[in-house]
């Protein structure tokens, strides 16, 4: 029987792995630790591994899997910076990533979106206690208000599609426009959407060009008030000059799936350890600082996907030498 070798297995993969090992009558052998040369050295003949963002696919470690013969390799991670691709072709190994719908992010950014216009934070924080009084709750509607979408790809045109709804205007700035979206956006350049927009949310990768593009030259163009949403990547904002844009009452809230530096914190039980992240620990205690742990990705939908690909990827390319998620 065929076998595939899966690294980084998470609790909640494992009941999509099996579906997947009955579907394709294969074996799939789960393994919770870091892919290493040391467990390359171990493993039985297999046709490829998949693993998720923490192992170094690094040019030692395709050597290693070169040597064994294993030539197929998915990662279960849209990202692939962890990936040496020149390397990957050296040993001529091929890669996949994993994909999924754009909506969970997109459904995600909306409910930040009113969370904090309807300050739910300090409401669920009252709850806990029995203080069901309404004082300093009052919040906005999002029929009135302008909002503007930086980056118009697969998140961010769901988004539109998501907000299109509730009839507030919509603006955009992407260098190239998306055309499924054109009749609900009016695409403007990103002076515009700063000066004019009452909510303003990222959906760009992080590139160098656009490291830390909202700091405090850029939130001081904006509204006063403004509420700023990002579920693409915490280096897009200058975690410093958030605090000063709170601190001021510039910045009217924040709702962040991501935030500099996250790395530290994110899907770790750290509640007993002694946590010195100043920034991070400052900022999100604020009660219009609505903070997730880079969670907006994670549902059922697309867990399901990223084991998919991370399986069917590795059988497709050994069948047919490609497959839509391939990238070396
Ligand atoms: P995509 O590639 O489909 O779209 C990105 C868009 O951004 C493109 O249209 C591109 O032209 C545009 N763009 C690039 N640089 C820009 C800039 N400086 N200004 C304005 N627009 C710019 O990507 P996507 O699937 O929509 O994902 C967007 C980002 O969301 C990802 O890169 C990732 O960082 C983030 N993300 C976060 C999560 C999460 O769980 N929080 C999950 C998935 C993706």
């Amino acid at each position: 029987m065929m076998k595939i070798y899966a690294y980084e297995v998470r609790k909640d993969e494992i009941e999509y792995f099996k579906k997947l090992q009955d579907e394709f009558q294969i074996e799939i052998v789960l393994n919770n630790s870091i892919l290493t040369v040391n467990e390359i050295i171990k493993i039985d003949d297999c046709l490829g591994i998949t693993t998720l963002g923490q192992s170094h696919i690094n040019d030692e470690l395709l050597r290693a899997l070169n040597d064994r013969n294993i030539h197929y390799l998915s990662t279960r991670t849209i990202g692939y910076n962890h990936v040496d691709l020149d390397s990957a072709k050296k040993y001529n190994i091929h890669i996949c990533r994993a994909d999924y719908a754009p909506n969970g992010v997109a459904d995600y950014t909306v409910m930040l979106m009113l969370l904090v216009l309807r300050n739910y934070k300090p409401a669920l924080w009252r709850g806990q206690v029995n203080d069901f009084s309404l004082d300093g709750l009052r919040g906005k509607e999002l029929r009135n208000l302008c909002v503007g979408i930086i980056g118009t790809g697969r998140i961010g045109a769901t988004v539109i599609k998501n907000l299109s709804g509730f009839g507030c205007k919509i603006l955009a700035y992407d260098p190239y426009q998306n055309k499924s979206i054109l009749d609900l956006v009016t695409y403007t350049d990103i002076e515009a959407i700063y000066k004019e927009c009452d909510i303003i949310s990222l959906h760009t990768p992080l590139t160098k060009d656009n490291y830390h593009m909202i700091n405090e030259e850029s939130i001081n163009k904006m509204k006063d008030g403004v509420i700023l949403i990002n579920c693409a990547r915490g280096e897009l904002m200058n975690i410093n000059d958030l605090i000063d844009g709170i601190e001021s009452r510039k910045i009217g809230g924040l709702g962040l799936d991501t935030i500099e530096n996250e790395e530290v914190i994110i899907h770790l039980d750290r509640r007993t350890d002694i946590f010195n992240n100043r920034d991070i620990a400052y900022l999100k205690q604020f009660p219009n600082v609505v903070y997730s742990q880079h969670m907006a990705f994670y549902t059922d939908e697309a867990v399901y996907s990223m084991v998919r690909c991370g399986i069917e990827g590795i059988l497709e390319m050994a069948k047919t030498n490609t497959y839509r998620t391939k990238i070396g």
